[in-house]
């Protein structure tokens, strides 16, 4: 509609000498309203549903309808439409109510000439435009925050909840009625609730330059309503003033969490024996040196390999060689501490960390492992019987805390296994010699 194509008005108005007076007013107008006059309250509700009315002129008083209710059920009728009432004299309280109730304005009755009638019905039908829009925008808003799959929640400067949607009753426990006006604390495990008030004290005071929380979601910890607790991330934006409320979108990442574990010990672990692989267990391996050090304690490493291996893979098979590794694994995790630790470096060679363990110590846990292996035959699925035998050698950790400590002691239990390989196989060499296992017995 441009703004020289005549206005529809509806004028619902009983007395006929007020209608005149409207009419009046608006003739020097020219053809810029076209006006029809209903004088009911029904009436005008029927014309109105079967015509198309830009805005329309109510007298509260008609003979089917007195005071707002007149108002109000236009309002129903037609939730868009300017509505601007007709007062007597003596009737402000009620005008001003009816502004209240939606009404876009009031003109007292023939207090109006033609230019004022027309400025008062234009700026009418512009604020219900303004009015219509706004409503649309809060409505998307409302379905947005109803629909979103993360918690969304406000707060007020006192920390109240003003805002809880539907996800967030899903994320914590609580439904709106029970979390809407409480303090936000109670969504926190009770140890954080003191610094987390402060700290949104200070971030709703650091001003809109502080984007802490808007820039990337950060992780926190939030209580169930029955108590568990759960790992969330938070996004936070405040209004332009950057102060209260403040809102929050909060995603539960419990499921994530879980996940990111499972794929941080899968690329951990070796898939054949469930020992840590290579990577882990050497990063297990530098930490516990470096420990080691700071605190002056002893720490060996024991190399390990299958004698002969590759023949179990030509005889039996490569599946058999395979179930053969699953229990060499096996005999290594059991001979061990709690503290100790055994990874698959590759192939058929182990490796057992030993921390606070000295040579004697050490090559007596790698005589153990030696002599169990030996005594533990391993049934096929094709009926053989195996029974293999390992090497192995045994160095300790020295300056264990400097870099090169962990390639060192390695590099030492290594040599110290092909000595074994050298001297016949299925037994426990020591770096630095024979002394100590004959001192291990
Ligand atoms: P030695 O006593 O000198 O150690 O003899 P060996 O036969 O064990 O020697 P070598 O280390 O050369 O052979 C290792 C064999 O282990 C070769 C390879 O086929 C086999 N192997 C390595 N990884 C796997 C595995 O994951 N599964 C199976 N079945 N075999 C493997
Ligand atoms: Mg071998
Ligand atoms: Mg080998």
């Amino acid at each position: 509609m441009s703004p020289r194509d005549p206005i529809n008005l509806l004028l619902v108005e009983d007395d006929e000498a007020d209608a005149g007076l409207v009419r009046r007013a608006l003739r020097p107008l020219g053809g810029r309203f076209r006006v029809t006059r209903q004088a009911s309250l029904a009436d005008g509700l029927a014309w109105l549903a079967g015509n198309d009315c830009q805005v329309v002129l109510l007298d509260l008083g008609l003979p089917d309808s007195v005071g707002l209710d007149t108002l109000l059920r236009v309002r129903q009728a037609a939730e868009s439409l300017p509505i601007i009432v007709l007062t007597g004299h003596d009737d402000e309280d009620l005008a001003l109510a009816a502004l209240e109730a939606g009404a876009q304005d009031y003109l007292v009755k023939g207090a109006a000439d033609g230019p004022a009638l027309e400025r008062a019905i234009r700026h009418a039908m512009a604020r219900m435009h303004l009015e219509d829009r706004l409503r649309r925008s809060e409505r998307r808003l409302q379905s947005i925050v109803t629909l979103a799959h993360d918690a969304i929640l406000s707060v007020d400067r006192d920390h109240r909840i003003i805002l809880f949607n539907p996800a967030a009753e899903r994320t914590f426990g609580y439904t709106a009625a029970e979390a809407l006006g409480m303090p936000m604390a109670m969504l926190l495990p009770e140890r954080l609730r003191p610094d987390h008030d402060r700290y949104l004290d200070r971030y709703a005071t650091m001003g809109p330059a502080s984007r802490s929380l808007n820039d990337r979601p950060r992780e926190f910890v939030a209580r169930h309503k029955d108590g568990h607790e759960f790992p969330i991330e938070v996004s936070v934006s405040k209004d332009a003033e950057g102060s209260f409320p403040l809102t929050a979108t909060v995603r539960d990442v419990t499921e994530r969490r879980k996940l990111e574990e499972q794929l941080r010990l899968l690329a951990a672990t070796d898939p054949l024996t469930g020992l840590p692989n290579r990577r882990a267990f050497l990063e297990t391996a530098g930490r516990e040196l470096a420990g080691a050090g700071r605190r002056n304690r002893p720490v060996a490493l024991v190399m390990l390999d299958i004698d002969h291996f590759k023949r179990v893979n030509d005889r039996h098979g490569h599946a058999a060689g395979d179930e053969a590794l699953r229990r060499v694994a096996e005999t290594c995790r059991d001979s061990l501490r709690a503290g100790d630790l055994a990874g698959r470096l590759g192939g058929e060679e182990f490796c057992l960390l030993l921390p606070d363990t000295d040579l004697p110590a050490a090559a007596g846990v790698a005589e153990r492992v030696r002599q169990t292996v030996a005594a533990t035959p391993i049934p096929l699925p094709d009926g053989a019987v195996l029974h293999l035998t390992i090497s192995l050698g045994v160095a300790i950790a020295q300056a264990p805390e400097s870099p090169g400590a962990l390639d060192d002691t390695l590099g030492r239990a290594d040599r110290a296994l092909y000595r074994a390989k050298d001297n016949g196989r299925d037994r426990v060499e020591l770096d630095g010699g024979p002394v100590a296992l004959a001192a291990a017995g």
